[in-house]
């Protein structure tokens, strides 16, 4: 007989804070019950109740080769019989930090962490200690991992400081976060004449990832770009979501916009525990055992989590990797779209590289407000028709979706044919 995902989900509750090791998953904003995974390959997975699914979640960016990549499955293989973990270095290490290094030309050193949020906590502590200022800034609806000073909303007034926007978080740290609007050329502007002197750093998601998708505007990155270097603030490009995603050059390529620190995660790490930090090389220098700002980690650099990384990072670097993935990706969008509009739905879709946006409203949203005037209930309705369809989406309206290369066009054409079917009957 085979467990059903409610009778797991119920006994995990009981040992598990809500169930889950990680909010979202636990389908509260789409309501119902999580899905239980048991195994993956390629685009596909299978549930406990043996229910097959095409996943365009894809661990939430990391697998972008789909899931249990022979190659990368066999590094992993490999390094893990020769050690799991040695808290020393690692020949792999510097393979890894050399590569990313030669794909980010922003990048003169990096140093690896096991979680995206260790490298956005890391990366603001060292801008601090850089610049020897306390105060930040971040964008509202941007995700940077759940370090205390990146926990903040924004305050009520657009340039008073901010709240925290977790219990747990003192009133004294987050306001040392400005929250600005997303895409806000004159706010920044005006942040910055008021305290640009107090700023040690910016944070902003290039493409923003975690309020849906939102893309920046060129001339908003590039105002943020001058104005840090205006005023001796360091730009820190959040990649974790769109490093080797969007592109092999990330975003940072694609906006022909050099950072000064950028963090990496997902995709680095091949669905692995591996992110990274990095940039300048004056900058880094400030770390320990160089300099004065401390920063360490037991499993940093694991070899198991590098191999497979490396492995990763290989695969993408296949010539007219991205051009597919690109291209199957805008074929879901595309796809969608027009399923929406030949039955009356209001709906639109974007894509860049391998990931994308769905959003029910007219067109894709610019900023956090926008985002949040889209038609939560519909696409709740729509989530849950579709994953009886077997189609995985993001559980949240507020989630960028991820195509991997292991998706067919027989995969896309599917989903998409799923979807123009719910549509028919009305969302
Ligand atoms: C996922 C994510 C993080 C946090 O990474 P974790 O590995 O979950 O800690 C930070 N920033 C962005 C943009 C992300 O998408």
């Amino acid at each position: 007989m085979t467990i059903s995902n409610q009778q797991l989900f119920e006994r995990s509750q009981q040992y598990i804070p809500g169930g889950v090791n990680s909010p979202v998953r636990a389908f509260k904003s789409v309501g119902g019950t999580p899905i239980f995974f048991e195994r993956g390959q390629g685009a596909y997975f299978w549930d406990v109740e043996g229910q097959t699914y095409i996943d365009y979640v894809g661990s939430w960016g990391p697998l972008i080769l789909g899931h249990a990549h022979p190659a990368v499955v066999g590094k992993v293989q490999e390094a893990a019989s020769l050690g799991m973990s040695f808290g020393a270095p690692t020949r792999a290490e510097l393979e890894i930090a050399e590569l990313l290094c030669q794909l980010l030309p922003s990048l003169e050193q990096v140093r690896l962490v096991s979680s995206g949020t260790e490298a956005g906590m890391s990366a603001i502590r060292l801008a601090r200690g850089y610049t020897g200022r306390s105060r930040i800034i971040k964008f509202e609806g941007c995700y940077h991992g759940h370090d205390d000073a990146l926990l903040v909303k924004a305050g009520s007034g657009a340039l008073t400081f901010g709240h925290p926007s977790s219990a747990g978080v003192p009133a004294e740290t987050a306001g040392h976060t400005m929250v600005l609007d997303y895409n806000d050329v004159a706010g920044a502007k005006q942040a910055f004449s008021e305290h640009g002197s107090e700023i040690a750093a910016v944070i902003v998601e290039p493409i923003a990832g975690n309020m849906n998708l939102v893309r920046a505007e060129p001339a908003f990155l590039e105002t943020l770009r001058a104005l840090c270097t205006q005023h001796g603030s360091l730009l820190i490009l959040d990649e974790v979501m769109t490093g080797f995603r969007v592109g092999l050059e990330c975003a940072q390529g694609l906006y022909q916009i050099k950072p000064d620190l950028t963090i990496l995660g997902k995709v680095i790490g091949g669905g692995m525990p591996l992110a990274a930090f990095g940039g300048r090389r004056d900058v880094m220098q400030c770390l320990a055992p160089l300099g004065p700002v401390y920063q360490a980690g037991t499993l940093s650099g694991n070899p198991v989590a590098v191999a497979a990384g490396l492995e990763t990072l290989r695969q993408i670097q296949a010539p007219g990797f991205f051009d597919k993935l690109s291209a199957q990706t805008r074929q879901l969008t595309d796809g969608l779209t027009a399923a929406a509009k030949k039955n009356g739905v209001t709906f639109s879709a974007q894509a860049v590289g391998g990931m994308f946006g769905l959003y029910f409203r007219q067109e894709p949203p610019k900023s956090f407000a926008e985002v949040m005037d889209s038609d939560r209930e519909a696409f709740n309705r729509f989530f849950h028709a579709m994953l009886k369809a077997g189609v995985y989406f993001a559980p949240s309206a507020f989630e960028a979706g991820f195509v991997s290369a292991a998706h067919s066009d027989a995969d896309i054409a599917k989903t998409v044919a799923a979807a123009e079917h719910i549509f028919s009957q009305g969302i």
